[in-house]
């Protein structure tokens, strides 16, 4: 599965706080991978992100040692800093280490996902994913519509969530389970069958005959996929 879609590393030993970034994150359609502590986000940096959300009191060690190590190693990766220490020379020192951005907790979610595509767009990757295309389904984030050719759905922001996620994962069959933590976030205490309408919605809207489906397969046994070739 290619990944196009820019790849966040979160490191964050607080859970709940955690959960509310890659709930955020994935909804604004970033790839996010999670750390907890110093040691699994080194090891996490083996790989290739197109930005870092640090925190800095880790049970491990301050976060301000991973930025300093980094830019010591020559690596450009963004690093946007989340932290509670609000003093202003606590600041500085953040940046002097070579942040890029410093968000004090407790935040404003939609201020800091300004930030984080900020960041993005200065490092000159892609500010969030583009429009997206198979077959004749588009779906474009940015705007939020989608439609098929040059017709265009009505549908409600939860519907939008899961073509586009769907759009962006063509080829791959996901459980129900997968798509509620995925589409509806993991604090979504949600049902299955919540899955199940979605899907019969979306198919009246994008297949020519709903009892047999072209873009949205039933895979028996573990849920939907998008076919790559409708
Ligand atoms: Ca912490």
């Amino acid at each position: 599965m290619p990944k196009t879609e820019p790849q966040i590393l979160v490191v964050e030993d607080d859970s709940r706080i955690r959960k509310e970034l890659l709930d955020a994150l994935r909804a604004s359609g970033y790839g996010v991978e999670v750390s907890v502590s110093l040691e699994s986000a080194r090891f996490a940096l083996q790989r290739e992100h197109d930005l870092m959300l640090l925190d800095l009191g880790l049970p491990d060690g301050d976060g301000l040692d991973l930025c300093r190590a980094l830019r010591a190693q020559g690596r450009g990766l963004p690093i946007l800093i989340l932290t509670a220490r609000d003093a202003p020379d606590q600041r500085v020192r953040g940046l002097d280490v070579g942040a890029d951005d410093y968000v004090v907790k407790p935040f404003h979610m939609p201020e800091l996902l300004a930030r984080v595509r900020t960041l993005l767009r200065r490092a000159g990757r892609s500010a969030g994913p583009g429009p997206v295309r198979i077959g004749e389904l588009w779906a474009d984030p940015e705007s939020r519509t989608a439609g098929k050719g040059d017709e265009t759905f009505e549908m409600t922001p939860r519907e939008l969530d899961l073509l586009l996620f769907f759009l962006r994962h063509p080829g791959r069959a996901w459980t129900r389970d997968q798509l509620l933590d995925r589409v509806w976030g993991s604090t979504y205490d949600g049902e299955r069958r919540t899955v199940d309408s979605h899907v019969r919605r979306l198919r009246a809207m994008v297949e020519d005959d709903a009892s047999d489906p072209r873009y949205i397969e039933t895979v028996w046994g573990v849920g939907y996929r998008l076919s790559e070739n409708p």
